[in-house]
C-alpha cells in the first residue's frame, strides 16, 4: 500500500471539515461524517483507497464535481474519494475522442475543446462534474435532438470494487459499460477516465426569449408545447418560471438556444418562434448572439454558489395535459431565487434508446430547483417541493436520477427490465456493497439498490 496516500482521517479539524464538504455545491450541507477523505492524484491512490476500505470493511463514496443536490458523496463511516485533484484532459485530433477525468467540468472541457474547434454537449451548469453527470445519462446541450451525453461515451476506465483497474467499452467488460450509461450514483466502481466523442463546434450560437407575466402562463405553455416536437433540430427549447431580478412578479420565459454555423441558418431556425409567439410579452429578444461561455454565466447566475437547494423532477407522460399539471408549480414559487423548468425532450424521447441502463424518458422533462438562503426556510421550501411532486407524480413515467433525492422520494428511474439488469450487474461487480450506491432514507439500500417504482403511489395503495 502506498505510504503517500493523501488521506485525511475524521477529526474535529478545519482541514477535515473542508475535505468533507468544501466542494459540495448545495449549502444545505449534510451532517454525515465519512471515516476519511482521500484526494488522489493518480490511479494507484484510488486503487490503494479501495483496498484500504476492503481491509477495514468500510464503504467507499466518490465525489467528482460535488454537484449532486443531495450531497451523495458524503456518507457516514465511508472513505470518500474526492477526485478534485485528479485531473486529465487530452484530445486525439484524428478521432475527436477526448480523454477526461471525472472531475473535469463542462466549462473546463469546452474551454479546452474550443481552442481545437470542437465541443462536448455537457451539462448546462458550468461546474457540474463529468463523473456524476455522465453516469446518470447527462441532459446536455440540445439533448432533445442530439441525444443523451452518455451516448457519446466511447469507453471508460474503472477501478472496480475489488481494486482491479479495467477498461470498459462495447467489446470489453461491456456489462459495466452498459451500466455506466444510466446507473448514476449506483455505479459499482470508480470511473477514473471517460473517453468521449466530441463534435465540431458552432460559429453561430444564437438565442431567442419570450417572457410573459404569470397570468399568461397557459398561453405561453400551450404555445411552446404546440411548436416544440418538430422544431429545428439544432435548437433546444425550455420554459422557465422565475422571479427575474428586480421584479416582484413571477415571469414565464420561453427560451430557444440554437447551434449553427451562419447567421442565415440561425435566423431561419428561430423565425418560426418569432412568427408564432403569442402577443403580450413583457420581455423579448430574437436571434441574439450568444456563446457557451455566456450561457454558462447565465446558468451560474440562476443557480448561484453559496445557497441552500432542493430539487426534484418528473418525466410527464406524453399524453398528459402538461400545462394544467405544471400550473401550480410554475405560478407559486416559494422563494425569489427558485425556478421551475419544463425542458423539451422530443423528438429524442420518441427514438428507441441505445442498449444501456438509461431507459427512462418522455417528451416533457419537468424539474423544480428551489433556492433559498436561510436554514429557517428549509422546511417551508422542502414541503413546497414535496406537495407539488405529490400532485405531479401520478402524471409521470418516472424521474431523472440527476435531479432526484432518494431520501425523499423513490420513483421509477429505469425501464423495468433495465432496472432489474442494472441491479444484477451491481450485485455481480460489488457483492459486498463496498461502493456506497444509492443514498436512500437511512442509507440502507446497499446492494439491493432502488425499488424502481412510484413509491408514494405504491404506499397509498397499501
Ligand atoms: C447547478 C446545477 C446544474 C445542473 N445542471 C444539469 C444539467 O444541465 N444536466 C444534467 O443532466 N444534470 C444537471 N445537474 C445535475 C448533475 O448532473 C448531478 O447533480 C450530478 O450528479 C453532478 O455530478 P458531480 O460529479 O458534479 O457530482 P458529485 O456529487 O461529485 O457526484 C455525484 C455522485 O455520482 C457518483 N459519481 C461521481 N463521479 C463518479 C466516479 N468517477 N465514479 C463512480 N461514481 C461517481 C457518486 O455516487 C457521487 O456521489 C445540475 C446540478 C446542479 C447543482
Amino acid at each position: 500500500m502506498s505510504s503517500l496516500l493523501p488521506i485525511i482521517w475524521r477529526s474535529n479539524s478545519e482541514e477535515y471539515e473542508k475535505a468533507r464538504i468544501g466542494r459540495v455545491f448545495n449549502h444545505r450541507r449534510p451532517e454525515r461524517s465519512p471515516l476519511a477523505v482521500v484526494a488522489p492524484t493518480c490511479t494507484s491512490h484510488i486503487i490503494d483507497t479501495v483496498l484500504l476500505a476492503i481491509q477495514r470493511e468500510c464503504r467507499i463514496s466518490v465525489r467528482s464535481g460535488g454537484h449532486s443536490w443531495a450531497a451523495w458523496s458524503v456518507r457516514d463511516d465511508a472513505i470518500l474519494i474526492d477526485l478534485g485533484n485528479f485531473r486529465e484532459i487530452s484530445l486525439d485530433e484524428k478521432t475527436g475522442i477526448v480523454k477526461a477525468s471525472p472531475s473535469t467540468t463542462g466549462r473546463m472541457l469546452n474551454s479546452f475543446l474550443a481552442e481545437k474547434g470542437r465541443m462536448f454537449a455537457g451539462g448546462h451548469c458550468p461546474d457540474v462534474g463529468l463523473g456524476g453527470f455522465l453516469l446518470q445519462g447527462g441532459m446536455g446541450w440540445n439533448c432533445k435532438n442530439w441525444g443523451w451525453a452518455c451516448q457519446s461515451i466511447a469507453a471508460i476506465d474503472v477501478v472496480t470494487a475489488d481494486g482491479s483497474f479495467i477498461h470498459c467499452g462495447a467489446d470489453q467488460n461491456s456489462e459495466l459499460f452498459w451500466a455506466a450509461r444510466g446507473a448514476g450514483p449506483g455505479f459499482p466502481g470508480v470511473v477514473t477516465r471517460f473517453y468521449l466523442q466530441s463534435r465540431p463546434s458552432f460559429s453561430h450560437m444564437r438565442s431567442s426569449a419570450y417572457s410573459y407575466p404569470k397570468s399568461d402562463y397557459r398561453k405561453a405553455m400551450d404555445w411552446v408545447l404546440s411548436i416544440t416536437a418538430d422544431f429545428d433540430s439544432d435548437t433546444e427549447i425550455a420554459a422557465v418560471s422565475s422571479y427575474p431580478p428586480g421584479h416582484d412578479e413571477i415571469h414565464i420565459t420561453v427560451l430557444f438556444v440554437t447551434f449553427k454555423n451562419s447567421e442565415e441558418a440561425a435566423l431561419k431556425a428561430l423565425q418560426r418562434a418569432e412568427d408564432s409567439h403569442p402577443a403580450g410579452t413583457v420581455g423579448h429578444w430574437f436571434c441574439k448572439s450568444t456563446s457557451l461561455e455566456q450561457e454558462y454565466n447565465d446558468q451560474a447566475r440562476a443557480s448561484p454558489e453559496g445557497y441552500r437547494y432542493t430539487a426534484d423532477n418528473a418525466y410527464i407522460c406524453n399524453d398528459a395535459n402538461v400545462s394544467e399539471i405544471l400550473e401550480e408549480a410554475f405560478t407559486t414559487l416559494p422563494s425569489r431565487k427558485a425556478f421551475a423548468l419544463w425542458y423539451s425532450m422530443a423528438p429524442v424521447s420518441r427514438c428507441p434508446l441505445e442498449n444501456m441502463a438509461l431507459s427512462m424518458q418522455s417528451d416533457h422533462y419537468f424539474a423544480l430547483y428551489t433556492v433559498w438562503e436561510h436554514k429557517e426556510d428549509d422546511e417551508r421550501c422542502q414541503n413546497w417541493v414535496k406537495n407539488i411532486m405529490r400532485g405531479v407524480e401520478i402524471h409521470s413515467e418516472g424521474a431523472y436520477l440527476g435531479d432526484s433525492d432518494f431520501q425523499v422520494r423513490g420513483t421509477r428511474f429505469w425501464g423495468e427490465k433495465e432496472g432489474i439488469r442494472l441491479h444484477d450487474i451491481r450485485r455481480k461487480w460489488d457483492p459486498l456493497g463496498t461502493i456506497c450506491g444509492y443514498l436512500d432514507a437511512g442509507d440502507i439500500s446497499g446492494v439491493n439498490g432502488l425499488e424502481n417504482v412510484h413509491e408514494w403511489v405504491a404506499n397509498v395503495k397499501i
